[in-house]
């Protein structure tokens, strides 16, 4: 095997990893790739599909001797599109069987199936959170870079799957995404851990119109159940591939969250203001509309988080038709 020298690196026995680029800030995601002696080949997370990224998928293939029609298996840690794109790309030249956690299907796998139909209603969201119309614009019904896959199978939270001949604990690890799913191999304290944990940057959390009610919640439940996992090395999606500290790094972005929420209770304190006039509080600098449209959301998930625990109310608007956050 001459895996190791080429573009993979080398994780636990025949699972390796995969620096995929993506036109994204985060640069590159990572893909696992998985050739057992004799067993699947398994692949975890697929990337957005560009030529760029499909050649580089293609290396690591090559570089393991095998082809996209060998992959029998395709497991997705959540549907966001450096995640997911290529899905129905990897089923059509595969036939390989795609895998997501249950929770994820019906909502977050959906969205790409439903974008047409959804989209008024996101853009409604938006609106009554106060987003003014032009930052709404280029949100379109279409993603040529996401291929929905056109059959899904479920996994459930507890149940094992089998990877580099070792068995893995599929894990239920909300927040980033609804349904987000992780992989728990505890012989070797190993974790597969898409963007439920990152090293350089706090995974974005948001509420939008088909998440959820509270993913802030659900994330900090997430970062408990991280720490007391204490895995040694965990597989990530951005910035790593593996990532160490996964504990004290839990430990960060939770204090990284109360102090927003904190920040967040002070500031709807003050005068009562609509997400939107919120946002530009917690992140005040220069983005640009899809900046903003993110910084909207995770305004919310902080704000619609207090509002759930009784420390902030919000109060409907009938003149702007406005929700206001107020204390
Ligand atoms: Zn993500
Ligand atoms: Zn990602």
């Amino acid at each position: 095997m001459t895996a190791s020298d080429s573009v993979l690196t080398p994780v636990l026995g025949s699972l390796y990893v995969l620096q995929v680029p993506i036109p994204y800030p985060m640069k590159t995601v990572t893909v696992l790739l998985d050739t057992p002696r004799g067993g699947p080949l398994s692949m975890v997370d697929c990337a957005l599909d560009t030529p760029e990224a499909r050649q580089a998928i293609e290396d690591g293939l090559s570089a393991l001797k095998r082809h996209w029609s060998d992959v029998d298996r395709l497991i997705i840690t959540h549907h966001h599109p450096d995640h997911y794109g290529l899905a129905g790309v990897v089923e059509e030249r595969s036939g390989a069987n795609v895998q997501m956690l249950d929770v994820e299907i019906g909502r977050g796998e959906r969205y790409w199936h439903m974008l047409k139909e959804w989209l008024p209603g996101h853009v409604k969201h938006m609106r009554d959170h106060g987003m003014p119309a032009e930052f709404m614009q280029g949100m379109s019904s279409e993603n040529p870079r996401v291929h929905p896959a056109t059959r899904i199978t479920p996994l459930r939270e507890g149940q094992h799957v089998q990877l580099s001949g070792k068995d893995w604990e599929v894990l239920w690890l909300p927040g980033h995404a609804d349904g987000h799913l992780g992989l728990w191999n505890p012989e070797d304290s190993v974790l597969i851990a898409g963007d439920a944990i990152l090293p350089r940057i706090s995974p974005n959390i948001g509420l939008y119109a088909y998440t959820r009610p509270d993913p802030l919640g659900d994330y900090l439940q997430t970062l408990g159940k991280l720490e007391a996992l204490n895995p040694a090395r965990a597989v990530v999606g951005h910035h790593g591939p593996v990532m160490e500290g996964v504990q004290a790094r839990a430990r960060e972005l939770r204090a990284h969250h109360h102090e927003r929420l904190d920040f967040m209770k002070v500031e709807a304190a003050k005068e009562p203001r609509t997400a939107f006039q919120l946002s530009h509080a917690m992140f005040n600098r220069d983005l640009n509309i899809s900046g903003r449209r993110f910084a909207l959301a995770e305004t919310l998930a902080h704000l619609e988080h207090l509002r759930l625990l009784g420390q902030l109310y919000r109060t409907w608007q009938e003149e702007q038709e406005v929700w206001v956050y107020h204390a």
